[in-house]
């Protein structure tokens, strides 16, 4: 296992971590197995939210007589400094610890952003945090290049968690500024939320980038980390052949596939457009489908709203047919109502 330091937190990180979206569908008992097997290899990182239903409380309970093996983090939808300091302990209950090594922001917009940087924001309960001993670091987690592009700005940020994959490479830039910027990064998505079947291609792609700290695929059974852990474990440069093959994925995903850039907002009638395909992904491709569809419940205004004006389609830099899609995502959520 390879380990690297990540950015300004100082910590030692193994390249591979643990992502915690999966675990909502295990057990306490199968994610102690899964752990226990990630660590007797050199995985050292677990990466879980606040918002992932059943993960914090699962990994809390899984972490029984292994808490000093791993680096913990986790984050928060928290915009406001009361809100976030009652997110932190219940993540330090949830995940039966007295200290949490990396607490993040997770996912502001930049309007929420501003709430969080404001006399009253949430960064103020993670400062207030980190000086009681209960988080070791600040970082945040971002699907938008302009809000990832405005954290590197930011000198509180001691990491930045974006997608990176095959078919998502948006960011390289950014995360080239990581590096420069002693800002880690936490490539998230790496198997682009389960479009990219190849799990071992994927993660080969992203870990041949210098400028990635961490890659957190999620992980459901020893099975799954086992094929992740001997793709991390081979440094030796891509292959022409697996070029080809990436190059393979690119044609047959790149052209149909969100890269939650945001650029076609503003919709007309308000549908955050991105969001829509994040959540009907979990549903698509993910084996997620409970969550997906309880996160897209959350949404104040849904896919059937579109009154087919064409105004984000116009704007979406990589052309995609958001009308096509979106009927798409309203006829997935509509049979999954039907059948759950
Ligand atoms: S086509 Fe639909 S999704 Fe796109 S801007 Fe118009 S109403 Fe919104
Ligand atoms: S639909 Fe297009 S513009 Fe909108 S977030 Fe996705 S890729 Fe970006």
């Amino acid at each position: 296992m390879d380990y690297i330091t990540l950015g300004k937190t100082g910590l030692t990180v193994s390249r591979l971590g643990l992502g915690g979206i999966p675990i909502q569908k295990s057990s306490p008992a199968q994610v102690h197995t899964l752990l226990e097997c990630l660590s007797a290899q050199g995985v050292n990182y677990i990466d879980t939210a606040r918002g992932y239903t059943v993960s914090e409380p699962f990994l809390g309970e899984a972490l029984e007589g292994l808490r000093d093996k791993f680096i913990l983090a986790t984050k928060s939808m928290a915009r406001t400094r009361e809100a976030m300091a009652a997110d932190i302990d219940i993540s330090l209950k949830n995940l039966r610890t007295d200290y949490i090594d990396l607490y993040q922001v997770h996912n502001p917009s930049m309007e929420q952003l501003d709430q969080i940087l404001s006399e009253d924001g949430a960064l103020l309960a993670l400062q207030e945090a980190k000086a009681a001993g209960k988080i070791g670091h600040i970082g945040l987690t971002a699907h938008s290049a302009e809000v990832f592009a405005r954290a590197l700005s930011l000198d509180w940020v001691e990491t930045v968690m974006f997608p990176y994959n095959i078919v998502e490479s948006q960011g390289a830039e950014l995360i080239r500024q990581c590096t420069e910027k002693n800002v880690g990064f936490i490539a998230m998505k790496p198997l682009a939320g389960g479009a990219i079947e190849d799990a071992s291609l994927a993660l080969r792609y992203v870990f041949a980038n210098p400028d990635v700290s961490i890659a957190i695929p999620g992980m459901y059974s020893t099975e799954e980390a086992l094929q992740n852990l001997a793709a991390a474990s081979d440094t030796a440069p891509l292959t022409d052949d697996e070029l080809e093959r990436i190059q393979a994925v690119r044609d047959a995903l790149g052209t149909n596939f969100c890269r939650r850039c945001n650029y076609c907002a503003p919709c007309t009638v308000g549908i955050p457009i991105p969001s829509v395909f994040l959540f009907a992904g979990y549903l698509q491709r993910y084996d997620l489908g409970q969550w997906g569809y309880g996160r897209y419940q959350t949404l104040p205004v849904k896919a059937d709203a579109c009154v087919e004006c064409g105004e984000c389609e116009s704007r979406c830099p990589y052309h995609l047919p958001i009308r096509e899609m979106l009927k798409t995502c309203v006829k997935d959520f509509a049979d999954f109502e039907k059948n759950h």
